[in-house]
C-alpha cells in the first residue's frame, strides 16, 4: 500500500545515512589506530638507532681514553631487546649478528645486507615465514661514523600485524551488527514518521465520508419536496414548471455525486472491513436486470438478459453483495447513457475458459475512442466531457468500478470500437 512504500523509501534513505555514518566513524578509527601502531614502530626503529650509536660512541671514547680496545668480534648486545635484531658489517667485511631467537632472520638479514643499504628513514617492511609462522619485521639500515662500518636493525612488528588483524575482523563484525541495528532503526522511525501523515490521511477520509454522509439527508428531503411540487406542477406557469425540472436534474446529480463520494471515501479507508459472503452472481444479474429495465425504457432501449437460472457451483462467488450490485449497476447505467435511444444493452452470465463465473454487460452505444480505454477508471474521468455532463455524469462511476473490483481480486476486460458499442467483461474469483 502507499503508506508502505513511503516507509520503505524512508528507510532507505535513513538506513544509508546511518550506514554512512557508521562505515566513516570505524573507518577512521581503524586508520588511527594502524597512524598510532605505524608511528609506534617508527619510534621503537629511532630508538634503537640511538642505542647503537650511543653504544659505538661509548666505545670509541674508550678506545681513545685508552681504556680498552674496541673489539668488533665481541660486542656487548645487551642494550638490545629480545624482539630487536641487528646486523652489523664492518668495513673490511666482518659480519656481527646479534645473538636472538630470530635464527632465520638473521640469515635472511645477513643476505640481504649483503645485496641493498635500505635508507628509508622509516623503514620497510619485511615477511618472514618461520616454521609455518608468519612475522614480520621492520628494517632499516645506518652508517656508523669513524669508520665503523654498516649496520641493519629490525624490529619484530608481528604482534602489531596481529592484533590490527584481530581489530580489523572485530570491527567488520561490529560494522555489520551496527548496520543492522542501523537498518532496524531506521525502519521503526520511519514508521514513527508515518503516523502524522497516516493520521491526516485518515482525518481527511473521515471528512469526506462525514460530509458526504450529511449532506445525503438534507438532499434526500430536497429530493422528496421537489417530487411533491411535481404532482402539482400543472398548476404552475410554464416558467416556473422549466426551474422545478432542472431543480430536479440538479438535485438528482447531487445526489448521485454525493454517493460516489461516499463510496470513493469509504473504500479509501481501509478502516472499513466490508462484509464478504456467498454471492450468487446470476441472481444478481436478474435483480440489477428488473433494476435497471425502467431506465431502459424510458430511453427507449432494449436490454436483455442471458442468464439461465441453474444452481451451478461455478455462479457463486466470494464478495460483498452491496457492492457487486453497486458495480453491476454503474456497468448496465453506462451503457445505457451511452448508447442513443434504439439500441440495445445487453446482459450475458458465462464461465471463462479458466472456470472463473464471468458477467458481461455488452452496449451498442457510442464506444470509447481506443487511446481514452486506459483512462476511463480514473478518478473525475471522462471522454466527452460536456456530453457526459448532460447526461450526469460526473467521471467517478468507473473509478468506484475499480475499486470493488480490486477488493474482490476480480478483472476487467473493456472491448470497444466507436460508433458501434462497448463491452465491459468482468471476471470474478470463484467462491
Ligand atoms: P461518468 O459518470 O461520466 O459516466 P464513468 O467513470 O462511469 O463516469 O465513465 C468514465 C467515462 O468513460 C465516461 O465519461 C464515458 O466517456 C466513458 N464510458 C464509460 N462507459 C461507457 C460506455 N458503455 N460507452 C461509452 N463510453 C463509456
Amino acid at each position: 500500500m502507499m503508506f508502505e512504500r513511503t516507509r520503505k523509501q524512508l528507510t532507505i534513505f535513513f538506513g544509508s545515512i546511518l550506514g554512512v555514518v557508521i562505515i566513516l566513524i570505524t573507518a577512521f578509527f581503524y586508520l588511527l589506530l594502524q597512524k598510532t601502531l605505524q608511528h609506534n614502530e617508527i619510534q621503537k626503529l629511532d630508538d634503537l638507532k640511538n642505542k647503537m650509536a650511543q653504544q659505538w660512541e661509548h666505545r670509541v671514547e674508550e678506545q681513545a681514553k685508552g681504556i680498552r680496545q674496541v673489539d668488533r668480534k665481541n660486542v656487548e648486545w645487551i642494550f638490545l631487546l629480545s624482539d630487536e635484531l641487528i646486523v652489523w658489517v664492518s668495513p673490511d667485511q666482518k659480519t656481527q649478528i646479534s645473538p636472538s631467537r630470530y635464527t632465520s632472520m638473521s640469515n635472511q638479514l645477513l643476505n640481504w645486507s649483503q645485496r641493498y643499504e635500505m635508507k628509508r628513514e622509516k623503514g620497510e617492511r619485511f615477511y618472514i615465514d618461520e616454521s609455518g609462522k608468519r612475522q614480520t619485521f621492520l628494517v632499516s639500515s645506518q652508517i656508523l661514523n669513524d669508520v665503523g662500518g654498516v649496520y641493519w636493525m629490525a624490529i619484530d612488528i608481528s604482534s602489531n600485524e596481529a592484533l590490527l588483524r584481530t581489530i580489523r575482523l572485530i570491527l567488520m563484525l561490529s560494522t555489520v551488527v551496527l548496520l543492522s541495528i542501523a537498518i532496524w532503526l531506521a525502519y521503526f522511525f520511519a514508521g514513527k514518521a508515518m503516523v502524522p501523515i497516516k493520521k491526516s490521511y485518515a482525518r481527511q477520509v473521515e471528512f469526506t465520508t462525514n460530509a458526504s454522509h450529511e449532506l445525503r439527508t438534507p438532499l434526500s428531503v430536497i429530493h422528496s419536496s421537489v417530487e411533491l411540487l411535481e404532482e402539482c406542477k400543472d398548476t404552475l406557469p410554464e416558467f416556473e414548471q422549466h426551474i422545478l425540472d432542472s431543480l430536479q436534474d440538479e438535485v438528482k446529480r447531487m445526489i448521485r455525486l454525493v454517493e460516489s463520494l461516499l463510496t470513493l471515501a469509504r473504500s479509501d479507508s481501509k478502516s472499513l472491513p466490508i462484509k464478504m459472503d456467498k454471492i450468487n452472481i446470476v441472481q444478481v444479474s436478474h435483480q440489477m436486470y428488473q433494476a435497471i429495465q425502467p431506465l431502459a425504457l424510458a430511453k427507449g432501449i432494449i436490454l436483455k438478459l442471458d442468464a439461465p437460472v441453474i444452481e451451478h457451483e461455478l455462479t457463486f462467488i466470494h464478495g460483498n453483495l452491496d457492492q457487486i450490485k453497486q458495480l453491476v449497476y454503474i456497468l448496465l447505467d453506462n451503457a445505457i447513457k451511452y448508447t442513443p435511444p434504439g439500441g440495445q444493452v445487453t446482459i450475458t452470465y458465462l464461465t471463462s475458459q479458466d472456470d472463473r463465473p464471468t458477467l458481461q454487460i455488452a452496449d451498442s452505444g457510442i464506444g470509447i475512442p481506443k487511446e481514452e480505454l486506459a483512462r476511463i477508471f480514473e478518478r473525475f474521468y471522462r471522454v466527452d466531457k460536456a456530453r457526459s455532463r448532460e447526461l450526469g455524469g460526473a467521471g467517478l462511476g468507473l473509478s468506484i468500478a475499480a475499486d470493488i473490483l480490486t477488493s474482490h481480486s476480480a478483472y476487467i476486460h473493456v472491448t470497444s470500437e466507436e460508433g458501434k458499442g462497448s463491452l465491459f467483461e468482468i471476471e470474478f474469483q470463484p467462491e
